[in-house]
């Protein structure tokens, strides 16, 4: 089967999915949506009530300012792939819970797998927890490059922060151009993080995921 008809069916069964709460509550489920070949892949955090209403992502205030951003470092929208780490919008788009991004992680690890792009981009905290682990905090890692399984990750801030905190704009418009650069030529070696040779810690027990008394900031996402 094609890369195509792999995302298609993907999809459909994203569509109608139930493998989580999120699926009582959502409009439409959001697959994520872009080119099957895209060599970079783009992760936001869950659909919002424009995503939920249309079934595409970044199509609300966030996504436009995505789009102006991708405008302006030359990256075509429709080159590149774009989901979520959820399909479905959280209620009053609160940060997905734990188990709805483990329930939910499966057609992520799916989609990466199809596609096999050669960079991930997590936007904001969330996406980068699932996506690389809970110990790297997206103000460090931000314009960074790691390495896991053979895929590149750069971190960038998620557009919506900038929505609520405007010192953000000028900060993520630099770092989208940073993205393009990175994106354009060779790395070295010397770049790049690798964390599959960072040593994981035991299964669980220690993510930092699971903890109930991490501060508050943290659990409440991405920005
Ligand atoms: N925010 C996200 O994280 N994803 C979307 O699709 C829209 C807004
Ligand atoms: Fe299924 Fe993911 Fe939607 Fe939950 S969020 S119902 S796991 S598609």
């Amino acid at each position: 089967m094609d890369k195509i008809t792999i995302l298609q069916e993907l999809g459909d069964e994203i569509k109608t999915c139930p493998k989580c709460r999120l699926a009582e509550t959502r409009m439409h489920a959001v697959p994520g949506e872009g080119s099957p070949r895209a060599s970079v892949m783009f992760v936001g955090e869950g659909p919002g009530e424009n995503e939920d209403k249309t079934g595409r992502p970044f199509v609300g205030q966030a996504g436009k300012f995505l789009n102006g951003l991708l405008e302006k470092a030359g990256i075509a929208r429709d080159e590149v792939f774009i989901t979520n780490i959820v399909k479905c919008r959280p209620p009053n788009n609160r940060v997905p819970l734990e188990d709805e991004v483990e329930a939910c992680s499966d057609y992520l690890m799916a989609q990466i797998a199809v596609i096999e792009p050669k960079f991930v981009i997590p936007l904001g905290g969330a996406a980068l927890k699932t996506l690389l682990g809970g110990d790297l905090k997206i103000t460090q890692a931000r314009c960074k490059v790691f390495r896991k399984s053979g895929i590149l990750y750069i971190p960038l801030y998620h557009p919506a922060a900038a929505l609520h905190r405007s010192q953000l704009v000028e900060t993520l418009q630099a770092d989208i151009m940073t993205l393009r650069e990175l994106l354009n030529r060779e790395l070295r070696e010397d770049e790049i993080t690798d964390l599959s040779a960072v040593v994981t810690k035991p299964k669980r027990e220690s993510s930092t995921r699971s903890s109930p008394d991490k501060p508050q900031e943290e659990t409440l996402s991405l920005f």
